[in-house]
């Protein structure tokens, strides 16, 4: 039997919980039982906050209640069947954010995290401990440990200002004209333990179909990351998050404008570039609709492979995940 390929997957939380999702499925129907071995995702920590005294880690958590199998896939966040009696009691005080809402079962999770944090647990060790609750099939790092929150600055008048990202993006829906993005901190941030071994370790580092800006933008911001990636010997393959010229969900189109990148499939492969000119894709997977575009990507340099993008259920997915590993030569 060939071994299992060592898998590692960098992602935020709605499209990179998915495409997860359908890669532990694509590695169980090669016959790999110890998924966990094989699959290492080093999730995006940019989205971070704190509120109402607890630490929330919204990609980190989207990612692992999905692969938990806990979370609620109608609404796309938080728990399946969560109440909402202690926000009630939040929103009641005026403490928190009133158009930010926690389930009680998610505030259990911000809870235990906290806690754990205040007993000088590193967030790392403290996701360690969360995921072993759960045979989640997948092994989970936060990309750093060091707390390098989003920072959104924008226009306002003739002015600008700065707002937390959740703040931006669920409060004002990313309707306020974004400037720019910042972590202040991650510069002097490090890559959470075990990030780089994988990296160093894998067959194939797979940059997930997630927001480019403000999921895989913070990944490859902790300084360390993205040297690993073009000096480590596994191909990195990315996924399109932009399908026929739009975003999938979501807003991402709206971070994209904010750096300049157009939202087009061939737009975002040069935004990340092609590992032999100073980027990091050997191989760029773009959707059927977006055929036209594959000599555009192969102009940058990147093999493009066009394939069904849509994750819109389990076995498409998985498809997915099997062909991004294909791709790979696996
Ligand atoms: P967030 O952290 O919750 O914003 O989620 P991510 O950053 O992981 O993913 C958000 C992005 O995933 C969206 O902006 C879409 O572009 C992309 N996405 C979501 N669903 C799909 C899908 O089914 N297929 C593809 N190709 N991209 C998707
Ligand atoms: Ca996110």
């Amino acid at each position: 039997m060939t071994p299992a390929p060592r898998v590692v997957v960098l992602a935020g939380g709605v499209g990179g919980s998915r495409f997860v999702l359908g890669m532990r499925t694509a590695l169980r129907e090669r016959g790999i039982d110890d998924t966990a071995a094989a699959l290492t995702v080093v999730v995006n920590t940019g989205d971070d906050l704190w509120l109402s005294g607890v630490r929330l880690q919204p990609d980190v958590d989207s990612i692992t209640y999905a692969l938990a199998g806990v979370n609620d896939a109608q609404r796309g966040w938080g728990r399946a069947g969560d109440t909402e009696r202690v926000n009630e009691e939040l929103r009641a005080w005026g403490a928190g954010w009133p158009w930010f809402t926690l389930g009680d079962l998610d505030l259990g999770t911000h809870l235990a995290r906290t806690g754990w944090l205040r007993e000088g647990l590193a967030p790392s060790q403290v996701l360690e401990r969360m995921a072993a609750r759960w045979d989640l099939g997948a092994r989970l790092l936060p990309m750093t440990d060091a707390e390098v929150d989003t920072v959104v600055t924008v226009r306002e008048g003739d002015g600008i200002r700065s707002m937390h990202f959740q703040e931006w993006w669920t409060r004002f829906r990313a309707t306020l004209e974004p400037v720019r993005f910042d972590n202040p901190g991650i510069s002097s941030a490090v890559p959470a333990p075990g990030v780089l071994e994988a990296i160093a370790e894998a067959d194939v580092v797979l940059l997930a179909p997630s927001n480019p800006v403000v999921s895989i933008g913070p990944i490859l911001s902790v300084p360390g990351i993205r040297d690993a990636l073009r000096a480590g010997r596994a191909p990195v393959v990315g996924l399109s998050p932009v399908i026929g010229g739009r975003v999938v969900r979501g807003m991402a189109d709206v971070c994209l404008a904010a750096i300049g990148v157009e939202t087009s499939a061939s737009a975002v492969a040069e935004h990340y570039g092609s590992r032999g000119a100073d980027g990091l894709l050997d191989a760029w997977l773009i959707a059927e609709e977006d055929e036209p575009l594959a000599a555009a990507v192969a102009g940058l340099g990147i093999r493009s492979l066009v394939t069904p993008l849509w994750m819109t259920d389990a076995a498409r997915s998985a498809a997915l995940a099997e062909a991004a590993l294909v791709t790979a030569g696996l």
